[in-house]
């Protein structure tokens, strides 16, 4: 099925810095292709360091005036946005389906999540209150002010190709902070998509900036994003090792740095569990995006009293799943993004079938091709096993075995990342400890989808610093400053 958008003007081939859209400097470009047949969408610029320089410069030059205009001001530029994004939802949703492979259903769903951010930080924007304390002599009095920290560099995934983006430059515009943005080189069109909505909203020149680049530039223009001093935060979204490298370049300048990286999050399901809902749980956690979300599902931990009941449950959910193009018809999940994707998948299924680990659903590349796999369901799993170790980022389901809660918590915990968990249980005893026990930043409690814009939304030990979306989420583009009045 061809790409067929109502609104052309959102089909952008160039990229946009201080209010203009613009070739790269070096001329170069680099092709969009569509995951499902490989078919080129569009070519963008294939900017570098030269290019991103020139972006922050601007960004720069845009911050006073932002800075100083009044939040209402800036809430209704955003408002605009909002509603631009929303009366755009479906081409929208055929845009980034057609770049990244989601069935449409899943990438209107993001549209909207994506614009709620906006909603959201529009609403914030108006609240970014300080503080009076108490002071700590006689003729002294204490005021703390929030400021917005200066100009935001942002890396952004694929997965999410517009969520990802309004996360960040939501609460940075709401809180008077310039950005400049690097989408994923595999979904670059959604960014420029939304920018041409934000160009329209009237947000003004400078304050969004779109540098698309190839994955080899990408290391330049990263480079520049976090090394040159102008930039004083740098919030990025994608996997630990580059999120790593990341913050060890922005701390020549000790830049803010806020990371969402990668999660391995385990979902338990406990004897006393309501067995339909936790499978209802488990499907969308763990298939949704075709298992490419960093806070699927990706360790299914089942007490041995219900091991069997739920592998059989399970197993009639996922028979029932569609699997094909996005674009098309009834699709429940697409094929994965790129090749890389789908020999992860493989190498992880592999290996668990070599340490003991059977298939009883799915298990191998789709009939369609190209990067369609079988939704798959894998017994009797381990923890030496590469899939407890790593994010497989495929739609694979590894079911492990435990007895008590303590194996369950230290199995859960048995993992660098901390992102998400889950767990299924209707004794409050064991849901107020399970809660307390697991180590990660968010948690779902006999629920399988977490994301809203009204949560704090974040990791804890390799999977990340700080916390996106809710109120919580404009204080990561703020800086407090402390007045300090003597002789009052
Ligand atoms: P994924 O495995 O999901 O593609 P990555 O961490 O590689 O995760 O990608 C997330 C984002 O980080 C993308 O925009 C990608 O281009 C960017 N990226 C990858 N390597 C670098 C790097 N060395 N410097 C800056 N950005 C990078």
């Amino acid at each position: 099925m061809s790409l067929e958008l109502k609104n052309r003007e959102l089909l952008r081939e160039q990229a946009y810095i201080n209010g203009q859209w613009i070739m790269a400097k070096s001329g170069k470009t680099f092709a969009v292709t569509n995951p499902a047949n490989g078919d080129q969408l569009a070519t963008v610029p294939d900017m570098d360091d030269t290019d991103t320089r020139v972006a922050i410069e601007a960004a720069e030059a845009a911050w006073p005036a932002w800075r100083s205009t009044p939040a209402k001001e800036r809430a209704n530029i955003l408002r605009k946005w909002f509603n631009l994004l929303m009366a755009n939802q479906e081409d929208l949703a055929r845009l980034m389906t057609a770049e990244q492979g989601k069935p449409l259903a899943e990438s209107r769903g993001e549209v909207g999540y994506g614009a709620s951010f906006i909603e959201w930080f529009a609403e914030e924007a108006k609240r970014a209150y300080g503080d009076v304390i108490p002071g700590h002599g006689k003729d002294k009095r204490i005021v703390v002010i929030k400021q917005p920290v200066g100009v935001v560099a942002a890396i952004t995934p694929w997965n999410f190709p517009i969520a990802m983006i309004t996360r960040k430059v939501a609460p940075a515009l709401a809180a008077g902070c310039p950005v400049v943005v690097k989408p994923a080189e595999d979904t670059p069109l959604s960014a420029l998509a939304i920018t041409a909505l934000a160009e329209e909203a009237g947000v003004p020149a400078g304050l969004i900036n779109i540098i698309t680049c190839s994955k080899p530039n990408a290391v330049s223009v990263g480079s520049e994003l976090t090394g040159n001093p102008i930039v004083r935060k740098v919030s990025f979204t994608g996997s630990t090792p580059v999120g790593k490298l990341l913050m060890r370049q922005a701390s020549d300048t000790v830049k803010k740095v806020s990371l969402e990286l990668g999660g391995n999050a385990p979902f338990i399901v406990f004897d006393d569990a309501d067995l339909d809902a936790a499978v209802a749980g488990l499907m969308a956690s763990k298939y949704r995006n075709t298992g490419q979300t960093c806070v699927c599902a990706n360790r299914v931990y089942v007490q041995a009293g219900v091991y069997n009941a739920f592998t059989e449950k399970l197993k009639t959910a996922v028979s029932k799943m569609v699997v094909g193009p996005g674009l098309e018809g009834e699709t429940q999940q697409g094929p994965l993004i790129n090749d890389a994707a789908l020999t992860k998948v493989k190498r992880h299924i592999e290996d668990a079938k070599s340490k003991g680990a059977k298939v009883v659903m799915g298990g191998q590349a789709h009939a369609l091709g190209g990067t369609f796999f079988e939704p798959t369901i894998l017994t009797d799993a381990t923890q030496e096993m590469l899939i407890a170790r790593e994010e497989t980022f495929g739609p694979v389901a590894p079911l492990f075995r435990f007895g008590t809660d303590d194996e369950a918590i230290s199995m859960a915990n048995d993992s660098e990342f901390g992102l998400s968990a889950y767990f299924y249980s209707r004794d409050i005893h064991r849901v107020w400890r399970m809660a307390e026990e697991l180590e990660s930043g968010m948690i779902g409690v006999n629920e399988g989808i977490i994301s809203t814009e009204v949560a704090p939304f974040g990791g804890v030990k390799e999977s990340g610093l700080g916390r996106e979306g809710s109120h919580y989420g404009l204080d990561e583009y703020m800086e407090l400053k402390y007045l300090c009045l003597g002789g009052m």
